[in-house]
């Protein structure tokens, strides 16, 4: 596995890559966009190139945007739905142009609480924008479970991933959030609990879908549906549950991420090194 960061891009697109690579990522994960608004500049065509230039000769290996936080393709307003899967396919747009291999995406709510009916319409969101965005891989995340949220387990997004048509395939996969699926109910402190969710996004998904894992602690117990992240090994996972992630076979592929708050570098550096001597450590479970 990778490891890295969710880093800024205050300071420009490829100042972040230089920050990423002082911190020591192999891995990022960025905002295309600001995360809390529907509308933004197109992204510059200078800015992406550089961004692509400086990631060519740098130690970041893998790099995926995250969509912002107003997308609800679950959404029963036609109006919000139909705001949510254009913004949807301008993040892809970004993606692409930014050249990172993956976009993760929240799926949004489902009021109905129907998993059916749910599924359907974020799967009819996700299909028009795929259709509308040249090209760019969409990774599905796992949530916490709270209020109406959709996408808490394995079963959500596989429907969802099972209502697509087959030509999307090479589009779709995972990103598997740690603090969401603890919260969610998968005691990820042990290795009982990795195997489980794993083999529930497997046997749902597909294989090899996991393409991320965002490697957060949990403040908050298991199955208490409460999202706060905390510094990998200071939660309820704790370092032998991270251990354990490094341990996971069907892991193996994918890019460790920690998306943290705190003060920067500090925070980076710190989870980036707890996360690279766990590898270092850890054996793949056969
Ligand atoms: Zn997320
Ligand atoms: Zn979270």
């Amino acid at each position: 596995m990778l490891v890295g960061a969710h880093v800024s891009v205050a300071a420009g697109y490829p100042r972040a890559v230089e920050y990423a690579e002082s911190v020591g990522c192999e891995a990022i994960q960025i905002f295309a966009k600001s995360p809390q608004q529907w509308h933004a500049a197109p992204t510059s065509q200078e800015v992406a190139a550089a961004f692509r230039d400086r990631r060519a000769h740098s130690s970041v290996t893998f790099a995926c945007t995250h969509t912002a936080y107003l997308i609800n393709l679950g959404s029963e307003d036609d109006a919000l739905w139909e705001r949510s899967w254009r913004a949807l396919a301008d993040e892809l747009t970004r993606a692409s142009l930014l050249g990172v291999e993956a976009t993760v995406t929240h799926t949004g709510t489902n009021r109905s609480r129907d998993l059916e009916a749910g599924a359907r319409r974020i799967a009819e969101g996700i299909d028009r924008a795929l259709e509308a965005a040249p090209d760019g891989v969409l990774l599905l995340e796992n949530t916490a479970g709270a209020g109406t949220t959709f996408g808490t387990g394995p079963e959500e997004l596989g429907a969802v991933l099972g209502m697509l048509d087959e030509r999307w395939r090479e589009r779709l996969g995972v990103c598997l959030d740690s603090c969401h699926a603890h919260a969610a109910g998968w005691d990820l402190s042990t290795p009982v609990g990795w195997d489980a969710f794993t083999a529930g996004l497997e046997r749902c998904c597909g294989a090899g879908r996991i393409r991320v894992v965002h490697a957060n602690d949990s403040t908050f117990g298991v199955g208490e549906h409460r999202d706060r992240h905390a510094w990998v090994g200071d939660g309820s996972i704790g370092l032998t549950g991270f251990a354990a992630m490094f341990g996971e076979r069907r892991l193996a592929d994918a890019s460790a991420i920690v998306e943290m708050s705190g003060e920067a570098p500090v925070k980076d550096e710190t989870n980036v090194s707890r996360l690279k001597a766990l590898r270092a450590a850890s054996e793949v479970r056969g």
